[in-house]
């Protein structure tokens, strides 16, 4: 089958199955060969790799990891494209399509079953409705990754590449930067995906660390103190951070604290690096343990 990345081959299948775009679903469809080679060659896909792809749509990308991989499995949560992956996939006996909502998928099962418990790679143009949760339930429940090439949404590239003292840095960007080293790829217009959507999108590679880069005592009051500081971003980390109902922090802990770290008790929690935080909460953790 000619590729669907040229958009004369993606009009021909949708045309073929009067497919009917359903906007809940984030269904933008690539249409562009170059910036498709592009993600598969910046995923670093290997003969012996088994894929995870979220949301294959059509199978654009999924023809590409076929091609690369020795299995690729794919999940995708719309029942009508079920039919169109396998027309489209036609050529290829190395893939598995799950119809699931990847949010309900047991991930480590699935690794388990397929590339017995070794590290898998992850490649999609995610749907951007649900982009932090997928990345975030993929990095916590500890699924064996090597890396994850993603089309995202621009800014929240830009987020998860951030660091300290802009005004995109916050919680995403830490607890990204905590699992992995994210690399912008490159900007992708709108005119590169049917329909096209209304914000710019950027491939972004997050390779897994093999080591945590921080030391931190305990990893879910360090989210905690994390999300509470940026939540309301104006205040003082001291004022967020206290007034946290998810927290038990009082704000001589925070000020006792900042002190001890040699910065001032009026910093923001956008100024601190993701070594601050984590130094931050295992002073606070001796604190509680008291
Ligand atoms: N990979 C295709 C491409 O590059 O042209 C399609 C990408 S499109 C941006 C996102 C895809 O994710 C759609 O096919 C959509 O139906 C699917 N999707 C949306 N929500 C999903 C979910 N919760 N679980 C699995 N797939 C989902």
């Amino acid at each position: 089958m000619a590729s669907l990345g040229i958009p004369k081959n993606t009009i021909e299948i949708l045309q073929k199955y009067n497919f009917v775009f359903q906007k809940r679903f984030g269904q933008n469809f690539l249409v562009d060969t170059r910036i498709l080679e592009k993600i598969i060659t910046a995923a670093h896909i290997e003969e012996d790799d088994c894929v995870l792809e979220i949301g294959p749509g059509i199978g654009t990308m999924t023809q590409y990891l076929c091609e690369s991989a020795r299995k690729v499995i794919a999940v995708e949560i719309d029942k009508s494209l079920i039919p169109i992956l396998s027309d489209t996939l036609s050529e290829y006996d190395n893939y598995r399509i799950i119809n699931e909502d990847i949010l309900k998928v047991d991930i480590n099962k699935l690794v388990q079953e397929e590339n017995g418990g070794k590290p898998i790679k992850v490649v999609a143009n995610l749907p951007y409705y649900i982009t932090t949760p997928i990345i975030m339930g993929l990095f916590e429940i500890h699924v064996p990754i090597d890396s994850i090439t993603i089309m995202v949404q621009k800014e929240v590239a830009d987020r998860m590449q951030v660091g300290p003292g802009t005004k995109e840095y916050g919680a995403l960007s830490l607890a990204v930067q905590y699992y992995a080293l994210p690399e912008i790829i490159t900007n992708v217009p709108a005119n590169c995906f049917m329909p096209r959507p209304n914000v710019g999108s950027a491939v972004i590679r997050l390779t897994r660390h093999k080591d945590i880069p921080v030391d931190v005592i305990d990893e879910k009051l360090m989210f905690k103190i994390i999300r509470a500081s940026f939540n309301q971003r104006r205040k003082t980390l001291q004022n967020s951070v206290s007034h946290s109902g998810d927290l038990n922090v009082t704000k001589e802990m925070i000020e006792t604290a900042l002190v001890e770290m040699g910065l001032p008790v009026a910093v923001r929690g956008e100024a601190l690096s993701l070594h601050q935080f984590a130094e931050l909460s295992n002073i606070i953790y001796k604190q509680i343990k008291l």
